[in-house]
């Protein structure tokens, strides 16, 4: 791949106008943009130009069957991109959008190929980040954007991240900040008989049941060895280099058998890290502790996931041992990316 000389600029109230639109010529020219969006950064492009999204996969080492989310701006933007809109899921799109939801639906012919990796549905969200919605209003296109990250990677929550990944390989990133939520949007199959979550995310199964209360978990996504039915949930994910192991259980129970792995661990001369919490943080007493977030509100979990991830890589550490949380609400995001991050090596205690 040839490089690509990557220009990153800060957005404030004074040049967001000016500079998403340079942002929006350089989707309209078929480039690559890199943008802030209240989940993660999204890697954004044309969504309707063929050789523009191929260079998404190629700028990630994505696979090319893990389809991409269109992103749009407002509700009319959906109708040329699906076959119908149900009058349930038009009310969920009034509910949850602009929001951490993205709605499968099934396509239509407009979409080329390589967004749906050939599956005869498409998924769509409405982002809920200022930013997101000028640049993709300008653009005057839906974009396709998966999180800016190398596949596999944890993914980036702040443009630092994006950096890290992906200078040279896009045009523009724009700097926003630090992503609010931290873990990516909900996937929501709406295409069939049962509406089904293929990825748990930002907006919760306990909202979600409220307004739809037949929706089904795809449970192959929690399971170990088994092929979930959202393509991308099968690959090795959010991986921070070192090796993980993930403790399950209740607080206590965790503590201790973390304590133990860590008296075995540094025998063998590991160099050890420790996702801990703010109500844990004190009861370890060797290795790289960092402190995720509390769990009194697991938000704040989320919210720094990824970069605590990505901070154990920049410490060089071997194997990170990672507390588990409750997985109700968005917890449930959380021990997803967890158990992908682990590569499913959790253990029960
Ligand atoms: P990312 O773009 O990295 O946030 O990942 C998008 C997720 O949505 C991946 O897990 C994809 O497999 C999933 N996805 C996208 N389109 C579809 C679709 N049409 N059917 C099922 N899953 C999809
Ligand atoms: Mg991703």
């Amino acid at each position: 791949m040839d490089k690509i000389q990557t220009k990153i600029i800060k957005i404030d109230e004074n040049n967001i106008v000016e500079e998403l639109k340079k942002g929006a010529k350089i989707i309209k020219s078929g480039g690559l943009v890199a943008f802030p969006t209240e989940t993660v950064y999204g890697l954004g492009a044309n969504g309707l130009d063929e050789k523009a999204v191929k260079k998404i996969f190629e700028a990630k080492g994505r696979p090319q069957d893990n389809p991409l989310i269109l992103h749009v701006s407002n509700k009319e933007q959906v109708l040329p991109l699906v076959e119908a809109i149900p009058k349930q899921v038009e009310s969920l799109m009034d509910k949850f959008w602009p929001g951490p939801l993205t709605i499968i639906f099934k396509r239509s012919n407009l979409i080329p190929d390589i967004i749906t990796g050939g599956l005869d549905t498409v998924a769509i969200r409405m982002p809920n980040n200022p930013i997101a919605l000028k640049l993709i209003e300008y653009s005057q296109v839906p974009l396709a954007a998966p999180s800016a990250n190398t596949s596999g990677k944890p993914s980036p929550t702040s443009a630092t991240h994006v950096i890290e990944d992906l200078y040279g390989k896009v045009n523009l990133i724009i700097d926003g900040g630090n992503t609010g939520i931290g873990v990516e949007s909900t996937v929501l199959d709406m295409s069939g008989n049962i509406p089904m979550i293929l990825r748990p995310g930002g907006i919760t199964l306990e909202i979600l049941k409220k307004y739809i209360p037949n929706v089904q978990e795809d449970l192959s996504i929690i399971k170990e060895g088994e092929t979930p039915l959202s393509p991308g949930q099968k690959y090795r994910h959010y991986a921070p280099r070192a090796d993980m192991i993930v403790f399950n259980g209740e607080v206590e129970d965790i503590i201790r058998a973390i304590n133990d792995y860590i008296r075995k661990l540094s025998q063998d001369g590991k160099k050890i890290g420790i996702m801990a919490t703010e109500e844990t943080k004190n009861k370890y007493n060797n290795g790289l502790i960092i402190s995720v977030g509390s769990r009194q509100d697991k938000s704040t979990i989320a919210y720094n996931l990824f970069n605590t991830l990505r901070l154990f890589d920049k410490e060089n550490i071997d194997i990170i041992l990672a507390e588990g949380v409750e997985s109700s609400g968005i917890g449930k995001a959380i021990m997803n990316r967890l158990n992908k991050a682990a590569s499913g090596n959790i253990i029960q205690v």
